[in-house]
C-alpha cells in the first residue's frame, strides 16, 4: 500500500505548537514509509479564514522544514467537486433534503433535554428524498440506524461507536455549501489518503467520516487521534502559557531543529533517546510508540534543547538563522566578523538566538556609553596607563590572532606586577562596553585590529578626561 498522509488546517490562526506536532507527525509517517504528505488548507468557513492565517501557516511549515509533496491545495477550490458528491449522495439514497426550521429544531432540542435524553436530530424528514423543495433546506447524510462503527485507531486503539449513537448529519448548508465533515471525507477520498493522523479533537466526527466514506464506497483510511498537549498547569496550551505559535518561537530565539525534536517526544518515545536528528527521526518514527494520554509542554526542556542544537550545529546553520536576527536589532552584519565566527565565540553562552545577537551587538556597531557599574569599577586611575600600553604592544603586534593577543595581555600584567583581571577587565569595557564578553583575546581576535586599537584609544581619553 502506497502511504499518504495529510495535514489539514483550517486557516483561522497561526500555526501553534499543537497543529505543528500533527503535522511533523504526519510528515514523518510520510517520510519513513516513502510516502506522500499533502498539505490542505481547509478554508471553508469563509467568516474565519483569512489569508494572514493561510500566509502564517505557510511561513511556520516553510522554518520548520516540513515540505508536502502535493498542495497546498484549497477546500474553497473544490467546491463544485463537494456539490457533485453531495448529489451523487442524494442520488444514491444516502441523503436527503430537510425543512425543518431553526424553531422546530430549538424545541426538539429543548424537549429532549428535559428528558434527559442527548440532543440529536429525530430524522423527521428522513422520507423526503432527493426532490429539492421549494424552501430552504439542508442536505443531512442518512447515517445508518443499526450496528456499530469500529475505528481500529493506531493510537487509541478500538473504539465502538453504536450508529444509534449518530444522528443525521447537515453536510450541506441551507446556501448549498458544504459542511466540514462532507469536505474533509471527499478530500480524503479522492486524495487516497491512507492515514488520517490528527487531534483527538476530531476522535467524534470519525465514525460520521467512516460512514460517509462507506456510503460513497471508498475504502477507509487508518486513524491515529493524537492527544492534545497542555500547559504546565494541566489546562490545554493556550496562549496564557506564553508562546504557541511556531514564528513566536522564531522570535523568542529558537532553532527549528529544537523544535521539532522538542515536539518528536512529546507525546512520542524511542527507547529513553532525547536528541534527535531529522533523519533519526525518520528513521525511528512509529504510530505504535504514540501516548495516548495528553503531554505536557516544558519550556524547561525546549530551552535546553535549543542550547544542545546552538552549540552543536553545524555554526553555518545556527549563522543561519543568527542573520535574521541581527537584522531584527536593526544591526548591518556587513558591519561585522563573519556569522559562522559570531557563533563559535558565543555558542557556549548562549540558550537562544536572541541572547547570541544581543550578546554581539558591540561586534557590528559603536555603542553610545559604557555600562556604569562596569567602567567604575574597571577605569580606575592608571587604568589610563595600562590600556595605552596595551594599545602600543597590540599595535605593533604581525599577526592578529588570540593567542598573540593573549601573550600581550598576560605578559603586560606580568611585567606591571599586576592580576590579569587588572589588565583584561579595562580591556573588555574599553572594546565591549560592558564587564562580559567571551574570552577576552577571542573576543578582540575577532572584533579585529582597527576597532580593537581604535576603542581602547577612546577608553584612555575618556578615563583622562574623567579623572
Ligand atoms: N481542519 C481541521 C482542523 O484544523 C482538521 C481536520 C482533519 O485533520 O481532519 O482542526
Amino acid at each position: 500500500m502506497t502511504i499518504t498522509t495529510r495535514f489539514a488546517p483550517s486557516p483561522t490562526g497561526y500555526l501553534h505548537v499543537g497543529g505543528a506536532r500533527t503535522a511533523l507527525f504526519s510528515w514523518l509517517y510520510a517520510r519513513k514509509h516513502g510516502g506522500t504528505f499533502i498539505l490542505r488548507i481547509e478554508d471553508t468557513d469563509l467568516e474565519r479564514s483569512t489569508q494572514a492565517s493561510v500566509d502564517a501557516i505557510l511561513e511556520g511549515m516553510d522554518w520548520l522544514g516540513l515540505d508536502y509533496d502535493e498542495g497546498p491545495y484549497y477546500q474553497t477550490q473544490r467546491f463544485d467537486r463537494y456539490k457533485a458528491i453531495i448529489q451523487q449522495l442524494l442520488d444514491q439514497g444516502h441523503a436527503y433534503y430537510c425543512t425543518c426550521t431553526k424553531d422546530e429544531l430549538e424545541q426538539l432540542r429543548a424537549e429532549q433535554m428535559a428528558n434527559k435524553e442527548k440532543p440529536r436530530y429525530n430524522g423527521k424528514c428522513r422520507h423526503t428524498g432527493n426532490v429539492k423543495p421549494e424552501q430552504e433546506a439542508v442536505v443531512r447524510f442518512k447515517n445508518p440506524q443499526d450496528g456499530v462503527v469500529t475505528i481500529d485507531d493506531l493510537v487509541k486503539g478500538e473504539i465502538v461507536v453504536a450508529n444509534k449513537e449518530l444522528d443525521d448529519l447537515v453536510i450541506a448548508r441551507g446556501d448549498g455549501t458544504p459542511t466540514y465533515n462532507l469536505t474533509v471525507v471527499v478530500d480524503d477520498m479522492d486524495m487516497h489518503v491512507s492515514h488520517v493522523i490528527r487531534g483527538d479533537d476530531h476522535i467524534n466526527n470519525t465514525p460520521r467520516q467512516m460512514n460517509i466514506l462507506t456510503a460513497l464506497g471508498a475504502s477507509i483510511p487508518q486513524y491515529a487521534h493524537l492527544p492534545m498537549i497542555l500547559g504546565a498547569d494541566g489546562a490545554r496550551l493556550s496562549k496564557r502559557h506564553g508562546a504557541v505559535s511556531v514564528m513566536q518561537f522564531r522570535d523568542d530565539g529558537y532553532l527549528p531543529q529544537a523544535l521539532l525534536n522538542y515536539l518528536v517526544r512529546l507525546g512520542w518515545s524511542h527507547g529513553d533517546q532525547e536528541i534527535f536528528s531529522i533523519e533519526e527521526m525518520v528513521q525511528h518514527f512509529e504510530l505504535d510508540n504514540v501516548n495516548g494520554s495528553a503531554s505536557a509542554f516544558n519550556m524547561d526542556k525546549l530551552l535546553w534543547l535549543n542550547h544542545h542544537y546552538i552549540m552543536t550545529s553545524d555554526p553555518a546553520l545556527v549563522a543561519h538563522h543568527l542573520s535574521w536576527h541581527i537584522a531584527q536589532l536593526g544591526l548591518d552584519e556587513a558591519n561585522g566578523p563573519a556569522l559562522v565566527e559570531v557563533v563559535k565565540l558565543l555558542r557556549e553562552r548562549s540558550k537562544t538566538l536572541v541572547e547570541m545577537a544581543a550578546a554581539s551587538v558591540y561586534l557590528f556597531q559603536e555603542f553610545d556609553s559604557y555600562d556604569e557599574k562596569a567602567a567604575k569599577k574597571n577605569f580606575t586611575a592608571g587604568s589610563d596607563e595600562v590600556l595605552a600600553q596595551l594599545h602600543d604592544q597590540f599595535a605593533a603586534l604581525s599577526n592578529w590572532e588570540s593567542e598573540a593577543l593573549h601573550q600581550v595581555i598576560i605578559n603586560l600584567a606580568e611585567s606591571l606586577g599586576l592580576g590579569l583581571g587588572k589588565v583584561a577587565q579595562p580591556l573588555r569595557v574599553a572594546v565591549c562596553g560592558s564587564g562580559v564578553s567571551p574570552a577576552i583575546d577571542a573576543t578582540i581576535a575577532l572584533l579585529g585590529r582597527e576597532k580593537t586599537l581604535a576603542r581602547i584609544l577612546r577608553a584612555v581619553a575618556y578615563i583622562r578626561l574623567a579623572a
